[in-house]
């Protein structure tokens, strides 16, 4: 007998793509996330990937696999030998393990068609041998404790739990995209969204130390690396924005002065996006959830990139983001209270219907400046790989 993940792809996602291509990035996505699970073998087999482990690792592996993005569900199993007394001692040993159980049903399929029992006979006879065996157990077809799935090919499979994942497309399938990622609740969201539909990620933050301590660049750092256990792995810079900040500050008017810093986000993190081959940038910005949200202010920070700008969350309320904050485990850093450089320096009046040719004009004195203070900052990124 051996521990098993069965890993199910949704056959919707395969279509339009290019099927082994999927299946291969998925399998190689499995196996990056089970690094750390030395008994892990990854093997794909017709329609299903499967992890083959010690039954020591289950729990962990089961944990992590659930967060890759592409799988339907994944149940834990055990693969028998297709051998009419070994499928029955095990089915009892699965129903015995299940303390205090009442009701049960067998479902069995016979995908090997020389098994010679046809899959309603084989699901009445293993009924019949657990009634038999167990004590105090009834079948229950419509609504039972536990359906016992047993699965009959080359060999066995036999388990009884669908635990559902998030589905989605493996990352990677659709290219790179450079997440703007704060400390706050709302871009790791965004950047779990993305990653969701196959969007490989990559963290740009802006650090201006000191008005923003180390600890706010830790935490940062903290919520890409929970991130990146649905992501994968994420290559995060960290920019050091204060020289740029600070000359908006000091040379821009102060009721722009969020919108100018933000454009000028954008303009550095659309350079890492090319010197890294992203082909999107990535806010976690939601329509009018703050003053620099508005239809205008997007329109002005949009209006500086060339590259495609994806806001995942525009639609959303934030009750909705917070709670797959929650779900996916990034609120309670997300909500640490660390300054953000979006925090400091707030003008009392923000501009809420900026107008790009203005914004424009306020960046006339600053422009000539800022093309060195941006490549400088570029240059001096810290990057760090989680
Ligand atoms: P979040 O919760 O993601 O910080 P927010 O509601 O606080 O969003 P803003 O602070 O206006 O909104 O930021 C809007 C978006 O700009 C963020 O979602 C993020 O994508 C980006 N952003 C803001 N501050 C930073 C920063 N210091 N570094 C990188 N990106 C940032
Ligand atoms: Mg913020």
């Amino acid at each position: 007998m051996e521990h098993v993940i069965l890993v199910r792809y949704g056959e919707i996602a395969l279509k339009g793509l290019n099927r082994n291509f999927f299946i291969d990035l998925l399998a190689k996505n499995i196996r990056n996330t089970l690094r750390c699970v030395e008994s892990a073998k990854v093997k794909k087999i017709q329609g299903r990937i499967i992890v083959f482990l010690d039954e020591a690792d289950l729990e962990l592996a089961m944990s992590r696999v659930q967060k890759v993005f592409g799988i339907v569900s994944i149940s834990d199993a055990v693969i028998i030998p297709s051998d009419m007394k070994v499928i029955e001692e095990n089915a009892i040993k699965r129903i015995r393990e299940a303390e205090g159980l009442k009701t049960f049903k067998i479902t069995a399929k016979r995908g090997d068609k020389t098994f010679p029992m046809k899959s309603p006979d084989l699901c009445a006879h293993l009924g019949d041998v657990i009634l038999n065996a167990v004590e105090g157990i009834k079948v229950d077809i419509h609504n039972p404790e536990l359906n016992l799935w047993v699965e009959v090919r080359e060999e066995t499979y036999m388990y009884h739990e669908f635990i559902p994942c998030n589905g989605g497309l493996p990352v990677g399938c659709s290219g790179k995209g450079a997440l703007l990622l704060s400390g706050g609740i709302d871009s790791p969201v965004a950047g779990y969204m993305m990653a969701k539909r196959g969007v490989e990620v990559i963290g740009v933050y802006f650090h201006s130390f000191p008005f923003t301590s180390d600890r706010a660049k830790q935490k940062v750092v903290d919520l890409a690396k929970i991130m990146s256990q649905y992501c994968g792995k994420i290559k995060l810079f960290v920019v050091p924005f204060t020289e740029v900040q600070t000359t908006i500050v000091e040379l821009c008017p102060e009721r722009q002065t969020t919108i100018i810093m933000r454009r000028y986000m954008m303009r550095i993190a659309e350079t890492i996006a090319e010197n890294e081959g992203a082909k999107c940038l990535i806010t976690g910005e939601s329509l009018g959830q703050v003053a620099s949200q508005t239809m205008e202010g997007l329109g002005a920070t949009n209006a500086v990139a060339e590259l495609p700008v994806f806001r995942p969350l525009i639609g959303f309320d934030k009750s909705e983001i917070v709670k797959i904050a929650q779900t996916i485990g990034t609120f309670e850093t997300s909500i640490l209270p660390y300054e953000d450089c979006c925090t400091i320096f707030v003008p009392k009046h923000p501009e809420t219907r900026p107008k790009v040719a203005e914004m424009k004009r306020s960046e006339e004195a600053i422009s000539e400046m800022m093309i060195a203070m941006m490549a400088t900052a570029v240059a001096n990124a810290e990057v760090i790989k989680l």
